[in-house]
C-alpha cells in the first residue's frame, strides 16, 4: 500500500502547477468564474492551459486530445477540466473514458448534498458520496456482433480493480469521518462478476470494523437512494451502476449544475463538473459555475491547500444561503436575486471570510491522510481445464437436431452436457415455449476420469467444423483451486 498525504499543511510560497482546459460550450465561462474565485481566495496555483475537446475532434484527432496536451498533463499530474462537447456522428472516442483508463484514474468520487431550504429539492436531508469504479465493467468497450441476431458486450471485473475501489471507499469514509459504506451490486444474477465485487466488499470491510456496512441489490438500492437518500452515507459501486446512480443522486439534490466530481488514481487526479457543455446556454452568462467550483475545492484539498478551500466553500454556502442564485436553481419563493455566471462569482468573492449561518460551515482539516491501494497479487490458484463452451451460429432453431450433429463422430474425451440459448437451457429437456435466436452456447465437459488439455479443445472444434457448424467463439471452462470459474445455465 502507498501512503499518500492529502489535505496536509499548505506552503503558500510554492505555487502548484495545474493543467486547465476551459472546454466547450459553457466551459470557458464557468472556468473563468472559478479561476477568479480561486485567485481571490489566495489559492497558490499556477495554471497551464491545454485545448481538448470539440476543436481537437473536428481537426481530425479522434481521441479529442492532441499529443502535446498529454505531455502537459503527465508533467503536472493535476487537471481541472471544463466540460467538452463530443461532436455528433461516429468515430469519436469519449475523452473522459480514454483519460480515466490511460491515466489509471480508478476512482470517481461524487459528493451529492442537499442545500435545503435554499435550493428546491424533495430531499431535505441528503449528504451522499458516490464512489464509482472508473476503469472496467462494461466500459471496457469490448463488443462484437457474433450472428445476425446477437451482439455481445463483455463485462470485465478484475480483482485488482475491485480491491482498489473498495479500499478507496473505506479509506475515504475513515478519512472524512463518514459512518457507513453501502455497496450496490447485482450478484443475485451476475454471480461471478458482481459476486467478486460483493465478496471483496465483505473481505475488505472486515478491516474497518468501526464503519457500518451493508450490501444491497442495485435495483432496491437505487429505489431507496431516489426515495430516502438520508439512509446513505458513502456508496461504492461497479462502473455502470455508479455512472447511472451518481447522476440520479446529483439530480435529486436540486440541479446537475451543483455537482463536482473527482477522478483519482495513484499518480494523477482530474477534477470537473458533473454536467456537460450545455451548448444551448453557452455564451449567455447564465450557467451555474458551482459544479466546477466545488470540483476545484476538492482539487485544493488534494494539493494540500485546505485554507483557501475552506474559505471558498463557506463563501459559496453563504451566497447560496443569501438567495443569490443562477437561473438553474432560481426559485421565486426561495431566491432573493437571479444572477449571471460572473455576478455569481463576484457574490462569492465578496463573501470570502464569511460563514453560512444555517447551512453547515466547513473547516477542512490539516494532516488528514489517505491511503491509495497498490494491488499486491495473491499466490495464483491451481487452474484446471475441465471443458469448453462452443458458441455456434445456427439458423435452424431445433436444439435436438443441433445436439445430434454435435454428437456425431468420436468425442471420446469430452461429452456434450447442455445447449443454451441466451443463457437458458434448451437441451436436454428444454421447454418448447423458450424463444431461440441464432446464437447457441454448447457446453462440453471432460468425460469421467479424463484429464483434458487445450489440444482436446482444438480437436473438438475441428470435428464440429467438419459437421458444417460455424463456431463464432469459444470459452474455456476452468476450475480455480477446484472451484468452477463458470456459471450454470438458467434452468440447469
Ligand atoms: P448537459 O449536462 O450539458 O446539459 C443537460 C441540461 O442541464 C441542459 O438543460 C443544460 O442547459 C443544463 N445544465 C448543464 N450544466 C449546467 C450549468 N452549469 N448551469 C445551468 N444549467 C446547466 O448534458 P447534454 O446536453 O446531454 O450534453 C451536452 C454536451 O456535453 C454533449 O456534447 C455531451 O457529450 C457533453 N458532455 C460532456 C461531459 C464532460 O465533459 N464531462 C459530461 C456530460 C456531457
Amino acid at each position: 500500500m502507498d501512503l499518500l498525504l492529502h489535505f496536509c499543511n499548505m506552503n503558500t510560497k510554492n505555487l502548484i502547477k495545474i493543467t486547465i482546459a476551459p472546454g466547450d460550450g459553457i466551459g470557458p465561462e464557468i472556468m473563468e468564474a472559478t479561476l477568479r474565485i480561486l485567485q481571490a481566495a489566495g489559492a497558490a496555483i499556477e495554471t497551464e492551459s491545454i485545448e481538448v475537446g470539440e476543436r481537437a475532434y473536428l481537426s481530425g484527432i479522434s481521441s479529442g486530445i492532441p499529443t502535446a496536451a498529454w505531455e502537459t498533463l503527465r508533467r503536472n499530474k493535476i487537471f481541472l477540466k471544463g466540460p467538452i462537447t463530443t461532436p455528433q456522428g461516429g468515430g469519436y472516442k469519449s475523452l473522459n473514458v480514454t483519460m480515466r483508463k490511460v491515466l489509471g484514474l480508478y476512482a470517481n468520487i461524487r459528493p451529492c448534498q442537499s442545500y435545503h431550504p435554499f435550493v428546491a429539492t424533495k430531499h431535505h436531508i441528503m449528504d451522499v458520496v458516490i464512489v464509482r469504479e472508473n476503469e472496467e465493467d462494461l466500459y471496457a468497450g469490448i463488443e462484437h456482433q457474433q450472428t445476425d441476431e446477437v451482439i455481445q458486450c463483455l463485462k470485465l471485473i478484475s480483482k485488482p480493480g475491485t480491491e482498489k475501489i473498495i479500499r478507496y471507499a473505506f479509506e475515504y469514509a475513515r478519512t472524512c469521518g463518514r459512518k457507513k459504506v453501502s455497496c450496490f451490486t447485482k450478484d443475485n444474477i451476475m454471480k461471478l462478476t458482481d459476486g467478486l465485487f460483493h465478496k471483496t466488499f465483505t473481505k475488505i470491510g472486515a478491516e474497518y470494523p468501526e464503519i457500518e456496512q451493508e450490501h444491497l441489490i442495485v435495483d432496491i438500492g437505487a429505489a431507496r437512494l431516489a426515495d430516502t437518500p438520508e439512509q446513505f452515507d458513502v456508496i461504492v459501486m461497479p462502473n455502470l451502476y455508479g455512472d447511472i446512480l451518481s447522476d440520479v443522486a446529483a439530480q435529486i439534490t436540486g440541479s446537475v449544475g451543483l455537482g463536482g466530481s473527482v477522478n483519482i488514481g495513484n499518480n494523477f487526479a482530474l477534477f470537473e463538473a458533473i454536467h456537460g457543455s450545455a451548448p444551448q446556454i453557452a455564451g449567455k452568462d447564465i450557467a451555474n459555475p458551482s459544479g466546477l467550483l466545488l470540483a476545484a475545492i476538492q482539487m485544493l484539498l488534494h494539493i494540500e491547500q485546505e485554507k483557501p478551500a475552506s474559505l471558498i466553500q463557506n463563501a459559496w454556502l453563504k451566497t447560496i444561503e443569501d438567495g443569490i442564485h443562477t437561473a438553474d436553481i432560481y426559485h421565486p419563493n426561495i431566491s432573493r436575486e437571479r444572477v449571471g455566471t460572473q455576478a455569481f462569482a463576484e457574490a462569492i468573492i465578496s463573501r470570502l471570510g464569511q460563514q453560512p449561518s444555517q447551512l453547515k460551515p466547513v473547516a477542512f482539516q490539516q494532516g488528514i491522510k489517505q491511503l491509495l491501494h497498490q494491488y499486491i497479487p495473491e499466490k495464483p490458484a491451481t487452474k484446471d481445464l475441465v471443458g469448453v463452451d462452443l458458441f455456434i451460429s445456427n439458423t435452424n432453431r431445433n436444439a435436438s437436431e443441433l445436439a445430434g450433429n454435435l454428437k456425431k463422430g468420436t468425442l471420446q474425451k469430452m461429452d456434450l452436457k447442455m445447449i443454451t440459448n441466451r443463457g437458458t437451457k434448451v437441451w436436454p429437456e428444454g421447454f418448447p415455449e423458450t424463444f431461440c435466436t441464432d446464437h447457441w452456447r454448447c457446453r462440453f465437459t471432460a468425460a469421467a476420469s479424463e484429464s483434458i488439455y487445450y489440444q482436446d479443445v482444438l480437436d473438438l472444434m475441428e470435428q464440429v467444423n467438419q459437421q458444417g457448424l460455424e463456431i463464432i467463439k469459444t470459452e474455456n471452462l476452468y476450475t480455480f483451486d477446484g472451484i468452477p470459474g463458470f456459471t450454470a445455465a438458467q434452468g440447469q
